[in-house]
């Protein structure tokens, strides 16, 4: 349920203590968010003994904030039940608005009373309730501060993580925005994220993590379609064509490739809009249409059409040029993926004689950049367009003595240990989901003398880590590098060591 915000005088904001160097300078609102509780237990009616009874099912109390939960949100007790706030921060003291959802109670943040030194006021535009940014709200040491926690948790049973390493302006990084179309109430076009595990669409224009570019062309986009008669992709109706905008900034190249997610192949007034935009913004360098006809939360579908330039962007990564295609998947924060690939190189202690295996390798970037250092690479990855990428860039940069392979690393390492074949180091980067046992037991089997995992689940990371000290393997290093400020998210790179070898 959503609680309707009451309108406050100015001075009931209150601004945080401590200087900042922020890029939104002209702030000075607290933002409001809402949570939901997690226990889900107590049926319990709600009782308005707190402050005030809003409505039938809405209560005004006043909260204070213990603790933080490993998705940046506040730990608050009321009532003899543990309640998440979201932008709440420790040690403050606020009003929220709770009510009762089912089994669940909805609450929202209405006034922070007493602020914590560590909060960064924001203004509204660049806040979207709940999605993306969680902890934009925490300065730079508060959220240096959560994410060594959560690693260290997490990792203890392995060793004490090296001390994160952080962004020096950790703004504007994103290479990939991905906007969604809809329409509002008032049948108004509007764009924006999709609201956490939901498919409606909360309206955003820009936020501090996007690249500034990306965000204009997006609402350039919009602005457009009114006067060509575009109408936006409706779920519940299947009726309308854009679905989402993807932009894909080259930081180094500053090339921009724009992918219009529609619908339906059938893009009437494409030659005028495509002239309008290209018009309006001459930096990009290619634009695509992709046919997305399915009904998951997939953004991309399978067609896909090269409306101007390549249908690539390239860009620079430690040295070496990679292309990029809409569907492969490329690390969204180059300046951290260059420190993250650095520490990766350095566990590997490549001396130019190594195989060293790639295992869910996207476009080849860490493959690639180690085969400098290695005697060969063997790539794998179950993305086609990005093995194919893959390939491509390994001919680009003039590297001999690597190979990609398309299939599931799992399969693809079973195989590799049933044909006896050798690996000294094995390089893991998988997906959030972390890897499988197909994999690891054949990890275990191939005995590579050292294996470096990357990872952007810690939760993951730790479960795969266990199954690799069980199995002969110790940890030792573990290095966080901050590859998503102000989000919740962590990204570790592990070095395993084998023990005994048979
Ligand atoms: N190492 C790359 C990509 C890491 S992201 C980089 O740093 O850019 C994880 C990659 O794993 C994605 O490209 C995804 O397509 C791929 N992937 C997901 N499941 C896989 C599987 N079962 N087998 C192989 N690759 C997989």
């Amino acid at each position: 349920m959503k609680v309707p915000m009451t309108k406050r005088k100015k001075s009931e904001y209150r601004k945080s203590g401590k200087k900042s160097h922020h890029p939104e300078k002209k702030y000075s609102r607290q933002h409001q968010g809402r949570a939901n509780r997690t226990d889900g237990k107590s049926k319990g009616k709600l009782k308005a003994n707190d402050v005030r009874q809003r409505s039938q099912k809405t209560v005004t109390a006043e909260v204070t904030c213990s603790g933080l939960t490993d998705g940046g949100k506040g730990i608050v007790q009321w009532e003899g039940k543990q309640l998440e706030v979201a932008n709440l921060l420790p040690g403050e003291t606020a009003e929220v608005n709770i009510s009762k959802k089912g089994r669940f109670f909805d609450i929202e943040l209405e006034r922070v009373i007493k602020s914590s030194e560590v909060r960064v006021n924001l203004p509204r535009s660049s806040y979207y309730k709940g999605v993306g940014c969680h902890i934009q709200h925490m300065n730079e040491h508060a959220q240096k501060r959560f994410k060594q926690k959560i690693i260290d948790e997490l990792m203890k049973p392995f060793g004490k993580p090296e001390p994160i390493i952080t962004m020096e302006f950790p703004f504007y990084y994103r290479n990939k925005n991905v906007m969604t179309f809809g329409l509002n109430k008032k049948r108004q076009i509007i764009s924006g994220l999709y609201a956490e595990n939901t498919h409606k669409i909360i309206p955003m224009e820009r936020s501090i993590i996007h690249d500034q570019k990306a965000d204009e062309i997006i609402q350039t986009i919009k602005g457009m379609m009114k006067s060509f008669k575009m109408q936006p992709y409706r779920e519940d109706t299947g009726q309308g064509f854009l679905r989402h905008v993807l932009v894909r900034v080259g930081k180094v190249s500053g090339e921009i490739m724009v992918v219009l997610v529609v619908a339906s192949p059938m893009f009437k007034g494409k030659n005028n809009f495509v002239k309008a935009l290209r018009k309006a913004h001459p930096e990009i360098t290619t634009l695509l249409m992709n046919v997305n006809k399915r009904n998951d939360s997939m953004i991309l579908g399978n067609q896909e059409k090269v409306l101007f330039g390549k249908g690539t962007i390239t860009d620079t990564l430690c040295g070496l040029k990679f292309d990029i295609s809409a569907k492969s998947f490329y690390q969204i924060n180059p300046v951290q993926t260059e420190k993250l690939y650095a520490k990766a190189i350095e566990m590997a202690e490549l001396t130019g004689k190594e195989t060293v295996v790639d295992a869910y390798c996207g476009i080849g970037t860490i493959g690639l950049i180690a085969s400098q250092e290695a005697g060969k690479v063997i790539g794998v990855e179950l993305n086609k367009d990005a093995v194919r990428d893959a390939i491509h860039n390994s001919k680009r940069n003039g590297v001999k003595n690597a190979r990609f392979y398309q299939g599931d690393a799992g399969e693809f390492m079973v195989k590799m240990a049933a044909r006896g074949e050798k690996a000294d180091v094995v390089i893991m980067d998988p997906p959030r989901s972390g890897s499988d046992e197909a994999f690891l037991s054949s990890v275990v089997k191939l005995q590579p003398k050292r294996v470096v995992y990357v990872s952007c689940n810690p939760v993951t990371q730790a479960r795969d880590l266990k199954y690799l000290v069980k199995n002969g393997y110790a940890v030792e290093g573990i290095q966080p590098v901050d590859m998503f400020p102000q989000t919740v998210h962590v990204e570790a790179v592990t070095k395993l060591v084998l023990k005994m070898p048979n």
